[in-house]
C-alpha cells in the first residue's frame, strides 16, 4: 500500500518520499525499496523539473504516480513576523501587538498597512528598515526559525531609515548566542491613531487561574484525516483516541477539560478557538502527530515536539516537551514557536500544540499507535498538569 504521495502530486521540492507498507517487496523505478521488519518503507528519490513518472510495483501490483515539479519560490522566509491585532481587548479593533518580523532572503514585508514602516530590505547581515522613532525603539528582538534574537543595534542612515543589525544570517550556533534572555517585554501594543507603542509585560504561564478547565483539542476529524501512517492509520484517529485518554485521566484527578471533538466531525480551527472561550478554558492543549513537508527525511525525522506562539504558553510548551520525553522512549524534535491558527488566536491563555511524534516514520508510527505508548504519553501530560495544578 502507498500512502503518500498521492497521484499528481505538486511540488517544489526536489526530491520526494515515498511511504507505504508491503507484505513482500516493493520496487519504485525498478529499484528495490528496503522494507522495515514490519514491512513499512519511507523511500527518498530525487525529481526533475515538470512531470515525473514514477513506475511502483508492490508485491506485484504495478502502477504509476505522476509527480509534478515547479519552480520553487525565490523568496522563502525565514522569520516573520506582523503586527497584530490585540485581541485581549477585543472591543477596541484598532490597537495591535507588534509580534514579530519577516525576513526574507531578499525583503522583509510588514503585513499590515497601519504600522507606518512598510518596506524593510535585507543585506546580507542587515535590515533597513524605515521607522518611525516609536517602532524603531521598541524593536529589540527578531524571530528567526523556532527561536527569538536580540538586536545587536539600530543605527540611523536618514530620516525615518535606520540599519538595523541582527546576526543574521550566520551559524545557527552565533544565533543561539545572541538569543535575548528574559526580556522585559514580548510584544507591544499599538495604537494606529496616536502611532504610539506601549511595550507590554509578558505573562507566565504561573498567573493562570486557580480553577483549570483544560481543552482538550484532536486535530483534525471527519474528511481532514490529517497525515497517515505507512499502514494506513489516519491521524485523526490517533488525535481523538489520544485525546479521550488523557481526558479520562484528567477527570479521574478532578481536573476540570473538555474536548473540542469527541467523535469523527469536522470542525473548524475557529470553531475550536470558539469552543475554549465559549467554556472558559483556562489552557488548550492541541494533541497531533507529525508528518514532514516534501524534500525532508522521513527516516532521519523522529520525536516529540511542542509548538507554542504567545510567550505565556512558551515555560508550558517546553515543561509539556520535558515530561513527554522523559516520560516515555521518544526523543525530542523540539520546541517551536510558531504561527498556528489555534495558538495564535488564543493570546490570553497557555496554548500549546502538542506533536507525539511522526505518524509517517516506519517504526515511530508503529511505537505512537501502541497502547504502551498512549499510557505514558498521557501520564506525562496528566503530572505536569497536576503539578502546576498543586503549585497554585
Ligand atoms: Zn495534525
Amino acid at each position: 500500500m502507498l500512502i503518500y504521495p498521492p497521484n499528481n502530486h505538486q511540488t517544489t521540492s526536489s526530491n520526494i518520499f515515498f511511504i507505504g507498507s508491503a507484505r513482500n517487496f516493493c520496487t519504485i523505478q525498478n529499484n528495490s525499496v528496503a522494507l522495515f521488519e514490519n514491512g513499512n518503507f519511507a523511500h527518498t528519490l530525487n525529481l526533475n523539473l515538470g512531470v515525473n513518472p514514477i513506475d511502483i510495483n508492490i508485491d506485484g501490483e504495478n502502477f504509476t504516480r505522476e509527480i509534478i515539479v515547479s519552480a520553487s519560490p525565490t523568496l522563502s522566509p525565514l522569520a516573520y513576523a506582523y503586527p497584530y491585532p490585540y485581541y485581549a481587548n477585543q472591543e477596541s479593533q484598532d490597537r495591535y501587538s507588534l509580534e514579530s518580523i519577516i525576513v526574507r532572503p531578499n525583503r522583509i514585508d510588514f503585513h499590515s498597512g497601519n504600522i507606518k514602516p512598510e518596506i524593510f530590505i535585507l543585506n546580507p547581515q542587515t535590515l533597513i528598515l524605515k521607522a518611525s522613532d516609536n517602532l524603531k525603539n521598541n524593536l529589540n528582538w527578531i524571530h528567526y526559525r523556532d527561536e527569538t534574537y536580540k538586536l545587536i543595534n539600530i543605527v540611523p542612515k536618514s530620516q525615518d531609515e535606520y540599519q538595523i543589525n541582527f546576526a543574521l544570517p550566520c551559524s545557527f550556533q552565533e544565533l543561539k548566542q545572541s538569543k535575548i534572555e528574559n526580556s522585559k517585554f514580548w510584544s507591544c501594543d499599538y495604537s494606529p491613531q496616536d502611532n504610539n507603542i506601549v511595550p507590554t509585560n509578558i505573562i507566565h504561564s504561573n498567573n493562570i487561574p486557580k480553577t483549570h478547565i483544560i481543552c482538550l483539542d484532536p486535530g483534525h476529524g471527519g474528511s481532514q484525516s490529517g497525515t497517515v501512517s505507512p499502514q494506513g492509520l489516519q491521524e485523526k484517529t490517533l488525535n481523538l483516541q489520544f485525546a479521550q485518554l488523557l481526558a479520562q485521566k484528567l477527570q479521574d484527578n478532578n481536573i476540570n477539560c473538555f474536548l473540542t471533538r469527541n467523535e469523527d466531525q469536522e470542525i473548524s480551527l475557529a470553531e475550536r478557538v470558539e469552543q475554549a472561550k465559549l467554556n472558559s478554558a483556562t489552557m488548550f492543549i492541541s494533541i497531533h502527530h507529525n508528518a514532514l513537508p516534501d524534500g525532508r527525511d522521513p527516516i532521519l525525522e523522529q520525536g516529540i515536539s511542542t509548538h507554542y506562539y504567545h510567550e505565556n504558553a512558551r515555560l508550558l510548551a517546553s515543561q509539556l516537551l520535558e515530561n513527554l520525553t522523559s516520560l516515555t522512549s521518544l526523543k525530542s524534535a523540539g520546541l517551536y514557536r510558531q504561527d498556528l491558527f489555534v495558538l495564535r488566536e488564543l493570546p490570553n491563555i497557555p496554548s500549546v500544540l502538542i506533536e507525539l511524534g511522526f505518524l509517517i516514520h516506519p517504526t515511530e508510527s508503529e511505537i505512537i499507535s501502541s497502547i504502551e505508548f498512549q499510557e505514558q504519553a498521557s501520564e506525562a501530560i496528566l503530572r505536569l498538569i497536576l503539578a502546576i495544578h498543586h503549585e497554585e
